[in-house]
């Protein structure tokens, strides 16, 4: 299998009947980068930005950040780089940037609800962002967005950000996208509402299926609740998924479900454009690509939101079709 699979790292990523989906990879620094080229991704779909300020005794300067940025974008010669702006709170920590005391801390002061809260923070790393966005093709990311409004008051932020730098003369890349994290129920509730102002979504699993069945993503007690394949989840996919299409947007998914090789041809059964997960992760995925037929998987992902009704039942289903092909 490891031959086969080595074999695919310099193919793109195609389906039994010809259709191509890109498989991006996830990274946390620039270190990452020699992974990600040797699996050959086709794009980074998450770059976690919270590392660079957790491997550091204080806020990062901009140039710092300019730097890091700068050095994926170049690395990813020309292909696309998803960024996510910082991702602190819930479980991750900064010694110089004390955090309120809270008895939920994953449904608390966390993300982008301290960008928007501490803006000192949050335009630095946007003009850090949009500096470096002359070097590649440079994609925003907003993590845990739970509105409209939110999302609005970001967006604000970084095109005034936008416009100071450009009046000063700074070189800026022309093709820039500004998309969002769906890990929020409420955001993948009204995502045909948020499909109208995004350029993109990226699913966050993890969060995702955390908030919706209300169930810590790391509490050992009520790990028989985390159920990817159950049909609630599937159904919130597929409508996000459903949502940006109809809006003409494309829609990726950066949580462990993209690599999960029970969930690949259910995404792939609704039309999911970017599957991003762990470099070691690409070569597998590409390789089960090939051997699916996308026809065939839309029959498998109606019976998986309509028929079945546990997350075991789905487990079952897709072994069995896999099994056949
Ligand atoms: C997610 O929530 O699925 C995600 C990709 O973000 P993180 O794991 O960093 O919370
Ligand atoms: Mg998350």
């Amino acid at each position: 299998e490891a031959a086969e699979w080595a074999k695919l790292k310099d193919a793109a990523s195609i389906t039994a009947d010809g259709k191509h989906f890109d498989i991006a990879a996830n990274i946390g620094t620039p270190k990452d980068l020699d992974g990600v080229t040797a699996n050959g991704a086709e794009a980074i779909g998450l770059y976690r930005t919270e590392f660079l300020y957790m491997d550091s005794a204080e806020l990062p300067s901009e140039d710092d950040q300019f730097e890091a940025y700068k050095e994926v974008l170049e690395g990813m010669q020309g292909k696309p780089v998803v960024v996510r702006t910082m991702d602190i709170g819930g479980d991750k920590h900064l010694p110089y940037l004390p955090l309120p005391e809270e008895m939920n801390p994953f449904l608390g002061y966390r993300a982008i609800r301290i960008s928007l809260d501490r803006q000192d923070i949050f335009r630095t790393q946007l003009r850090a962002l949009l500096r470096a966005s002359a070097f590649g093709k440079l994609r925003i990311m907003f993590p845990m967005i739970a509105t409209v409004q939110e999302f609005r008051q970001a967006k604000a932020v970084l095109d005034e950000e936008k416009a100071q730098l450009q009046a000063q003369g700074v070189a800026l890349g022309d093709d820039l996208q500004v998309g969002i994290m769906i890990e929020i129920p409420a955001a993948a509730v009204l995502a045909d509402q948020l499909a109208k102002e995004v350029d993109f979504f990226s699913i966050g699993t993890n969060d995702l299926i955390q908030y919706t069945m209300a169930a810590d993503r790391g509490n050992e007690h009520v790990s028989y609740l985390y159920q990817p394949y159950n049909p609630s989840i599937l159904r919130l996919i597929k409508h996000v998924i459903d949502s940006a299409h109809q809006s003409g947007k494309w829609v990726g998914m950066c949580g462990e479900a993209a690599g999960d090789s029970t969930m690949v041809p259910l995404l792939l059964g609704m039309g999911l454009d970017e599957y991003s997960m762990s470099a070691t992760s690409i070569l597998r995925v590409r390789s089960l690509m090939k051997h699916l037929d996308t026809t065939e998987l839309q029959d498998l992902v109606q019976q998986a939101l309509n028929v079945s009704i546990s997350n075991d039942d789905n487990l079952k289903l897709v072994a069995d079709f896999v099994a056949k092909n």
